[in-house]
């Protein structure tokens, strides 16, 4: 269990602070963080990279049948993020009425909460994106 300890933070970490990982050969941005390069492989270093948490929206759906714990929010905006760093990311998009939505749109992070566990009482937090 010793080893995960350090994982489970750095998760938590880079979920918190949109950390991803920059490629010290190639110089590639990765969110989520990678162990090593795709490109590189094990030949090169990986570095923490903080993102901006800015981007553009590429596209985007409109989510209609909510996964466990999202029952309360439905219908949202689910939009997958280019960010001027280069990496994608999936994101719901919060803070403004779905007709407002476009391809195109520009948008920033907002640390929110995600997800409710309901016998649990747990609630996760984590990063979304909303108009800039
Ligand atoms: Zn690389």
């Amino acid at each position: 269990m010793g080893s995960n300890i350090p994982r489970f933070w750095r998760n938590l970490k880079s979920r918190y602070n949109l950390i991803g990982t920059k490629c010290a050969n190639c110089k590639e941005i990765h969110f989520p963080p990678r162990h090593f390069c795709p490109k590189c492989r094990r030949l090169s270093k990986l570095e923490d990279f903080k993102l901006e948490g800015r981007g553009k929206i590429e596209t985007y759906t409109v989510i209609h049948t909510p996964m466990d714990g999202f029952e309360g929010q439905i219908p949202y905006v689910l939009a997958i993020v280019k960010m001027p760093e280069g990496p994608r990311l999936t994101t719901q998009i919060v803070d403004c009425e779905i007709e407002e939505v476009k391809i195109g749109m520009k948008v920033k992070s907002v640390f929110r909460k995600i997800q409710e566990d309901g016998e649990a009482g747990l609630i996760h937090y984590g990063y979304k994106f909303k108009p800039a």
